[in-house]
């Protein structure tokens, strides 16, 4: 076994604090991982705070790990010790089923395993995530960085990026569509850089009338502040497609009379309590629909790098030390992250 120290929550109400635990011997197939890098993901918040009410502790969050390899088992024939690779939401799935076989590992029809809170396929116990030193990953789940991106600007491409970048490739956003990202947090601001990156024109939605200038330079064409009705008022209809970010419960009709005849809403944020419902006939009237999507396979995450690889994609951050998680998870809350908090694990290694 490998010993692996982290920061975790023991129960919804205690803060994070430091863990010691062991991570599986290396199978024939795994990947030993040095971690370098942890985006912080608002469902990193739910998890250890139990909002989703499926937690079981203690829970080791963290699902945009970056790291070095540092040992493969003898059938890994793909990577090697001192590659950069990345780790995200999925660390294992049956690869049995007709999803795992289209590679929508995150829709394997007997449960993927996330990479924490998930149930460990070899010893039955839980997976912890990548607020921690090392990890120990199926070779098949771990994907390849390009060495040209920064690698903690890289680290959120692992949730954030892959979140957007999936339903933004499934609804063909291109040259063309109108697209709205509403939130401009961790994914929004991914979604934002993704959907101008594939050629649309893209307004963004956000609460906070002091984001309107990063929305701008970040590649909005246009910012409107959601809450202010008459600019809200000048889009009725005009959208082919909108990506909901946002991780609280929140009035959906205003965004669904944007959306032209035929267009679509897709839902990512996961909020804890649901949304108000919104109006059968704001659906009905001009045909409009109203989707979910959850991550992204790893075929397509991998594509996802290699796009933003070629075009010098990664987040915008905050670096901090693991010792500050618990002020970063407060500021989440009140929406005051530009735009997405990387913590840098040399500061773990050296309390470790
Ligand atoms: P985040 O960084 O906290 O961003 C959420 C943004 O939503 C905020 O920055 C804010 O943007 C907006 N917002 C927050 N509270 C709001 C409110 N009451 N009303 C309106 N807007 C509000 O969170 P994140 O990491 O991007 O995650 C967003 C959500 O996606 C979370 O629920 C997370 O669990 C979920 N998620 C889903 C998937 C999936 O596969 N579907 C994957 C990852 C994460 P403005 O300041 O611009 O308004
Ligand atoms: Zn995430």
């Amino acid at each position: 076994m490998l010993s692996s120290t982290g920061y975790g929550a023991t129960s919804a109400t205690e803060p994070l604090s430091k863990l010691n635990f062991q991570r599986r011997d290396l199978q024939p197939d795994d990947v030993q991982i040095d971690i370098l890098f942890c985006g912080v993901c608002h469902s990193d918040l739910h998890t250890a705070r139990n909002e989703w009410g499926n937690t079981v502790y203690p829970v080791v969050p963290g699902h945009e790990i970056i790291g070095r390899v540092t040992a493969v088992g003898s059938q890994v024939t793909h990577f090697k010790a001192g590659d950069l690779v990345g780790v995200g939401c999925l660390v294992d799935s049956c690869q049995q089923c007709g999803s795992c076989a289209e590679g929508l590992e995150q829709y394997c029809e007997n449960g993927f395993v996330g990479t924490y809170n998930g149930e460990e396929m070899h010893s039955g116990g839980m997976t912890y995530g990548g607020y921690s030193t090392n990890i120990v990953v199926r070779d098949k789940f771990v994907l390849r960085i390009p060495e040209r991106l920064d690698p903690a600007g890289a680290a959120p491409l692992l949730c954030a990026g892959i979140t957007t970048y999936s339903p933004l490739k499934q609804w063909h956003v291109s040259p063309g569509k109108k697209v709205g990202i509403v939130g401009l947090g961790g994914l929004g601001h991914m979604g934002l850089k993704l959907a101008h990156a594939m050629g649309a024109y893209v307004v963004l939605f956000t609460t906070s009338q002091g984001k309107r200038e990063d929305a701008k330079r970040l590649g909005a064409d246009e910012v409107v502040v959601s809450r202010n009705t008459s600019e809200m008022r000048e889009h009725r209809d005009s959208f082919d497609f909108i990506l909901n970010t946002v991780a609280a419960p929140h009035a959906l009709d205003p965004f669904m009379e944007l959306l032209k005849r035929d267009g679509t809403m897709v839902l990512v944020g996961a909020p804890a309590s649901p949304h108000p419902s919104p109006q059968v006939f704001n659906l009905i009237m001009k045909r409009r629909r109203l989707a979910g999507s959850l991550i992204g396979g790893i075929a397509e995450t991998q594509e996802m790098l290699d796009f933003c690889g070629e075009r010098g994609i990664v987040a915008d951050i905050e670096t901090i030390r693991i010792q500050d998680i618990n002020d970063a998870y407060e500021r989440m809350l009140k929406s005051d992250v530009k735009y997405r908090f990387v913590i840098d694990m040399t500061s773990l290694k050296q309390e470790a």
